[in-house]
């Protein structure tokens, strides 16, 4: 049997419908720099970093070297009850690079246990302090924060979540900021209305509300929907005048990715909570952590008959060859000014995306913050309407990219755009032309389609 038989007689893919798959499969052996190789030798550009991950390319030596040495010590040992090395040296670095507040660092293994840690921590808090009816979170219409039930939860995509509806615990949701959809495509008023809806929840619920889970700048499964000016500060100050701990997901934005080493650096918001994964360890090891404060350490520090410890933990935290590459990764942050380089292209990365996509006919909106970019493809133009879902256009143009030499994953019709940081001018130029291609040819195709059906 070859590989493409056996991936698809035992494999099964995550957010994958394997009939999709069965028809289109790919299996990928190696990588170099910012593109990857496929078993027959096929390149592609890696344009959604492995899915949000990648910071410096595939195969960059001093990651691999880090590996290899942390190797020739120990690859894991536990970090119930002690610690290691490398996860302690790791603490120090990440506690300098974070907002003030945020001075402890809780080890996971992917973005939503991370989240869904923030989340107990939380609740937990509250409980720990004697404030028994702060039991409920709120959180952002369409938000993402991974795929546990306590993540789903505080997340909100109803087409991923409705399913699980009867398994989620509730609580309040409160509007999305989302300026193109918007009736006034104004960013203020839009920005205003969402914290009114807010404060509105806040004021009557508070006592009940232990903590609010929010995407930090950006919503990105959601859609690439990048949060008017003002907005994740209002929301934070709404916290704070309602006692209700702010739980920021940095899992996509966290580690240069939007030219700010956090995003909440934007707008110098310093959460209670902040959960953080994906570029940690440059794309190469499952690495995850919650930060917290100190207020919040101190609410279970206590004799342990009392029952005040986080009893939360898993096999694999604080692994060392994670922990290590991570160091490794964020001394490159530092020695090649990655965050710098980010922020300092980004304008160049939007000029690119205006003149070369936003003319086409069906690019109803191009939204970006650093590399973190949506192109929402629409039917009309002029009345925003969408693409029939059964058009799956964002998929299908992600086919086309893949002929065309590039990877991408889409959510909906939004072609997302993230590539590796250190991306170079001329190499977004060239991975943006080869999407123009793809979704020019892909939605006039579907929409000169729809018109001969509809007449
Ligand atoms: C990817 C993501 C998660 C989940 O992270 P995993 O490592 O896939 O579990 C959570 N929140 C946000 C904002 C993400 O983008």
């Amino acid at each position: 049997m070859n590989l493409i038989e056996k991936s698809k007689k035992h494999l099964w893919l995550p957010f994958t419908q394997m009939k999709d798959y069965d028809e289109d499969p790919l299996i990928i052996e190696s990588g170099e720099g910012i593109k990857v190789k496929d078993i027959d030798g096929n390149e592609y550009y890696d344009a959604f970093s492995s899915v949000w991950l990648n910071v410096h390319g595939h195969r960059k030596k001093e990651l691999d070297d880090a590996i290899r040495e942390q190797l020739d010590k120990i690859a894991h040992s536990t970090l119930l009850g002690m610690t290691n090395v490398p996860a302690t040296e790791l603490a120090e670095k990440l506690v300098t690079i974070a907002p003030a507040p945020l001075t402890r660092v809780f080890y996971s293994d992917s973005g939503a246990e991370a989240v869904e840690i923030a989340v107990k921590m939380a609740y937990q808090y509250w409980q720990n302090k004697g404030r028994e009816k702060k039991q409920k979170f709120i959180s952002v219409k369409n938000g993402y924060h991974g795929d546990t039930i306590g993540a789903v939860s505080v997340g909100a995509i109803d087409i991923f979540h409705q399913v699980y509806g009867p398994l989620m615990f509730k609580g309040f949701k409160m509007p999305v900021p989302n300026v193109y959809r918007h009736e006034t495509g104004d960013p203020i008023a839009c920005r205003d209305e969402c914290l009114q809806g807010l404060e509105d929840v806040l004021k009557e619920h508070h006592d009940e509300i232990a903590g609010l889970t929010i995407e930090s700048m950006v919503q990105g499964a959601g859609g690439m929907i990048v949060m008017p000016e003002g907005f994740l500060s209002g929301v934070r100050e709404l916290c704070t005048k309602y006692d209700v701990l702010m739980i920021v997901d940095e899992v996509a934005t966290g580690f240069g990715r939007t030219g700010a080493m956090f995003a909440c650096n934007h707008e110098d918001v310093e959460p209670d909570l902040m959960a953080a994964g994906k570029g940690i360890t440059g794309g190469y090891l499952p690495i995850a952590i919650t930060y917290t404060t100190e207020e919040i350490y101190e609410a279970f520090y206590d004799d342990y008959e009392n029952l005040k410890t986080f009893f939360h933990g898993h096999s694999y935290t604080g692994n060392q060859l994670g922990c290590a590459v991570a160091i490794e990764n964020l001394r490159l942050f530092e020695s090649e000014r990655i965050v710098e380089g980010v922020a300092r292209r980004a304008d160049r990365l939007k000029k690119i995306l205006d003149e070369e996509l936003k003319d086409l006919d069906h690019v109803g909106d191009s939204r970006q913050l650093g590399f973190m970019c949506g192109i929402e493809l629409v039917q009309n133009k002029e009345t925003k309407e969408s693409f029939p879902f059964e058009s799956r256009v964002g998929y299908k143009s992600s086919l086309k990219m893949r002929e065309l030499g590039l990877l991408t994953r889409p959510t909906g019709d939004v072609v997302v755009f993230m590539p590796p940081l250190v991306s170079t001018e001329a190499q977004l130029r060239e991975m943006i032309l080869i999407m123009k291609e793809a979704i020019s040819y892909v939605t006039e195709k579907e929409a000169a389609h729809l018109a001969q059906y509809q007449e």
